[in-house]
């Protein structure tokens, strides 16, 4: 069993829109390069990880190389086809998220992580804790 763990912050910026999971919330956003999806920057990471590759920080560098703004979804697409899925199988996910919008991200992640990541949704278990 391979295991990961991903941790990403950002500050907030009242002039982004907000993005958590491949979702566009209402709330304040994330100052970042990307769309500053810290959720999805978080799985990317974790994942990542437990394939023993380096950081999101290597294929998604904050500079010229990457376009700027670029939808999280989009970093998402790579690093699944940087750990070789789906020649693993993701058992769980676990996302931890401030209550505000952990029930909206409750409500909607399923479908959309599934649709996106071509992720069984019957093999993967979604649960945001309340911090
Ligand atoms: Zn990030």
């Amino acid at each position: 069993m391979l295991v990961g763990i991903g941790f990403d912050i950002h500050e907030h910026s009242e002039n982004s829109e907000l993005y958590l999971a491949g979702l566009k919330l209402e709330g304040v956003g994330f100052k970042a390069h990307s769309d500053g999806d810290i959720i999805l920057h978080a799985l990317c990471d974790a994942l990542l990880g437990s394939v023993g590759k380096k950081d999101i920080g290597y294929y998604f560098p904050s500079n010229l190389k990457t376009p700027e703004n670029i939808s999280s979804l989009k970093i998402l697409e790579k690093v699944l086809s940087v750990i070789e899925y789906p020649s693993l199988k993701i058992n769980n996910i676990t996302a931890d998220k401030a209550p505000r919008v952990a029930r909206k991200v409750l409500i909607s992640l399923p479908d959309k992580t599934e649709k996106i990541t071509m992720i069984p949704i019957n093999q993967t278990k979604i649960i945001i804790t309340w911090i």
